[in-house]
């Protein structure tokens, strides 16, 4: 008996989690491609790689080799380059390889190119996060160099080529760039207006001196960058090297030392007279970047979905494995409780956020427009600040394994807080939202209307559109942002769910909208067969 136990130390422990298709085992992200009428096949294959042992060590690798800065070479001579470890690499060129910064914008998708495209993040995200950041903003910039057409034209075919290329040289001789963005300084990340970088002309081009405090992605071919020009707070488009090949004035000061995001590098750097573009017109620098801004909040969404999914996907995996009591958890009432009611909240997270990339493929559609202008602010309020509370609850399946750094979710944990912060944080995007309404009252109550017509269907929505319109219009919408933020994205999440014929609208409406409060996962009774149900669909395999 002691000989077969010492023989056989992984006995109860579950298997690793791997070799599995990442979009057929997702039943409600594969429901989702059938509704859209997405392209199936091409998304399982995606799947199947993102989903693979080799991925998933691949993530592993990355994170515990993060990458360093080597400012100087040995005689003193500025290099400023970011030095990553190959599996980063790795992972970089099978994510340009999908077009996951491009295929959105390169005609390459015939039908839902942003939802198409973003049902790749989402499935990428699960095997590695912190490469995808240069990958979203390089995605993201082309909303933004739009208001500049010569030089989006000059760059448009480095941009989407999908060739990785990681040497240090000018854009000019590489077979495919990445862009990074520089809006946060020390003295205000959200309020940019407040920046103290400065813009000098020069003829043709312009030289910025100044700072930012956090720049991800350092070794991006250019950046994207705000500064105080003649006319005030203006765009400019930064590249590493100079138009005669020589470095640019970029120096990175250090890598920040953060909580999670190992992989990725974000740096602190100051410009000495750099060499930029102006994007857009002088003094329009927010509005010009905020295009930028918009796809990246969308992504922040999706990737907080796929961040949880994978949390969940492990949990289910472990409890269908593990007994404790001579039973296994998968079986025991508490713990379905527990996985089942994660899995709801994963229900509605991704027909919200894929209902928000659909709006995002119908820009010539108004009523979409308005949708999304009103929408954005609130999924990624809602998912993102889910994320936490949710990766703690699927890491608490595993019990004590759950806190080991030798596993992925401990990873998992400290990387669900940051889509919450970067790119409008909390109460950033809760004002939005009321700022959206503000500007547009009218096409905001029909949005709403709409959100409750079709919520309708499942609960009794008009009480809530009603208190909804009534506080946005009220002087203390302020101080009650959150509250109307959250609770217009979850009668959206209704919607979304109704939208999907999805049998689990009304349980989510009477779960988070109706019902007692509860603070934990697994405090609502959701019915053994629902339980059932949402745990089979969460990991179908
Ligand atoms: C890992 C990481 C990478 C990043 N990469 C980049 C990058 O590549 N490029 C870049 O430009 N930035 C980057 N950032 C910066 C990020 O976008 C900012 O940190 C974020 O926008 C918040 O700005 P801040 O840090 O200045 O906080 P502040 O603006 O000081 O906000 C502090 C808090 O106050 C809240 N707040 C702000 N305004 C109000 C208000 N009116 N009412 C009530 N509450 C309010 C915010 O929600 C937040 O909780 C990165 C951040 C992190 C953590």
């Amino acid at each position: 008996m002691t000989r077969a136990f010492l023989e056989d130390a992984s006995f109860n422990q579950s298997p690793a989690f791997g070799d599995v298709d990442l979009f057929s085992a997702d039943r409600p992200l594969s429901d989702a491609a059938a509704r859209y009428g997405l392209g199936e096949a091409e998304l399982s294959a995606c799947g199947r790689d993102y989903g693979s042992f080799e991925s998933f060590e691949l993530g592993r690798i990355a994170n515990e080799n993060p990458p360093r800065l080597r400012t100087m070479d040995g005689k003193g001579n500025r290099v400023d380059a970011i030095e990553f470890h190959p599996a980063y690499h790795a992972l970089m060129t099978k994510s340009i390889g999908y077009g996951i910064h491009s295929s959105a914008h390169d005609g390459s998708e015939p039908f839902g190119p942003m939802t198409q495209r973003a049902m790749r993040l989402y499935m990428a995200t699960q095997a590695e996060s912190g490469h995808l950041c240069p990958v979203t903003m390089t995605h993201a910039c082309l909303g933004a160099l739009a208001a500049e057409p010569d030089v989006l034209r000059a760059w448009k075919d480095k941009i989407l080529s999908r060739s990785y290329d990681a040497v240090l040289k000018p854009w000019q001789s590489k077979s495919g760039v990445t862009i990074g963005m520089g809006m946060t300084e020390r003295q205000g990340g959200t309020d940019v207006r407040a920046n103290i970088s400065f813009a000098e002309e020069k003829g043709d081009h312009v030289e910025i001196t100044g700072h930012k405090w956090f720049m991800s992605a350092p070794m991006c071919d250019a950046f994207l960058v705000l500064a105080q020009g003649a006319g005030g707070l203006t765009c400019y488009l930064m590249p590493r090297f100079r138009p005669d090949g020589s470095l640019n004035a970029i120096r990175f000061q250090r890598l920040k030392d953060k909580l999670g995001n190992k992989s990725n590098a974000s740096s602190e750097v100051e410009f000495h007279g750099a060499y930029a573009l102006r994007i857009g017109r002088e003094g329009q620098g927010v509005r010009t970047i905020i295009e930028m801004v918009q796809l990246t909040r969308i992504d922040c969404a999706v990737a907080s979905a796929g961040l949880m999914r994978i949390a969940l996907a492990q949990a289910i995996n472990h409890i269908r494995n593990r007994s404790v009591f001579q039973r296994r958890l998968a079986d025991q009432p508490a713990m379905r409780a527990v996985a089942a009611d994660l899995a709801l909240e994963l229900e509605a997270n991704v027909a919200l956020v894929f209902r928000l990339t659909h709006a995002a493929d119908k820009p010539d559609d108004a009523g979409e427009a308005a949708w999304l202008r009103l929408m954005t602010p609130a999924i990624k309020y809602l998912v993102c600040k889910s994320a936490p509370a949710f990766v703690n609850e699927a890491l608490e399946c595993f019990g004590g394994n759950g806190y080991s750094e030798e596993l992925p979710m401990a990873r998992y944990y400290r990387e669900a807080p940051l889509n919450a912060i970067w790119e409008g944080s909390g109460n950033v995007m809760a004002l939005d939202v009321l700022r959206a309404a503000a500007r547009q009252p009218d096409a905001t109550n029909e949005v709403i209307d709409r959100l409750a017509r079709t919520a309708g269907e499942a609960c009794d929505a008009a009480g809530i559109a009603s208190m909804l319109k009534r506080m946005l219009r009220s002087g203390e919408a302020e101080g009650r942002a959150r509250f109307l933020c959250e609770h217009l994205a979850r009668l959206g999440a209704v919607a979304a769910l109704v939208e999907a014929g999805s049998p689990f609208a009304g349980l989510y409406a009477a779960t988070r909208l109706a019902g007692p409060p509860v603070a934990q996962y697994g405090a609502r009774d959701l019915g053994f067969r629902n339980e059932s149900t949402l745990m089979e669909r969460a990991l179908a395999v």
